[in-house]
């Protein structure tokens, strides 16, 4: 019994540190298109939506739902008056997401762990592997012209958006 609970117990706190590092990682992300939003339009009504299904938290800033697999930025601007402002807010999130690959290659593989006392090594280099690994995928899908992948049919990457904007000839605007 007690093997069950503590194995139940590590299954449960795996899924939480999975949970969080999905939260942080598309939290970053989409707070990457915010800045880079309110840099080129000096407009700071936005808000951030990450995950989907049932509902955690809602703020002016930001909605929070369980699933965390996704996320979108919502500017209230419906559209942007050029292709500078839209690819500099499009830019914004897998620059975030570029930025957090760099620190977490920097501590995975450059700080030297020192022994943690809350947690063993094996479980701190699997958070560090995690977060490093999900950030790539999420710069990488973010970055890569490509829509509709895998489990995600309504996906359109930042990358997309932006080649559709540079081969667009008029002054056509996407979010
Ligand atoms: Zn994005």
């Amino acid at each position: 019994m007690g093997n069950i609970l503590s194995a139940l117990g590590e299954t449960l706190l795996l899924i939480a540190v999975v949970w969080c590092i999905h939260f942080v990682s598309l939290l970053i992300h989409e707070l990457g298109h915010a800045l880079a939003h309110v840099f080129a339009t000096k407009d700071d009504r936005w808000y951030v939506e990450i995950g989907t299904g049932k509902k955690i938290l809602k703020t002016s800033k930001l909605k929070l739902q369980l699933i965390v697999l996704s996320g979108h930025f919502h500017p209230e601007i419906g559209r942007y008056d050029s292709k500078k402002k839209t690819i500099i807010m499009l830019l914004g999130g897998p620059i975030a997401s570029l930025l957090s690959v760099i620190i977490l290659v920097f501590i995975r593989f450059l700080v030297p762990m020192e022994t943690p006392n809350l947690l063993n090594v094996s479980a701190v280099r699997f958070i560090q592997n995690y977060a490093l690994i999900y950030n790539i995928v999420l710069f990488v899908t973010s970055i890569w012209p490509t829509k509709n992948i895998w489990l995600f049919r309504n996906y359109v990457s930042d990358g997309y958006k932006i080649r559709r904007i540079l081969q667009n000839k008029k002054n056509d605007t996407v979010q």
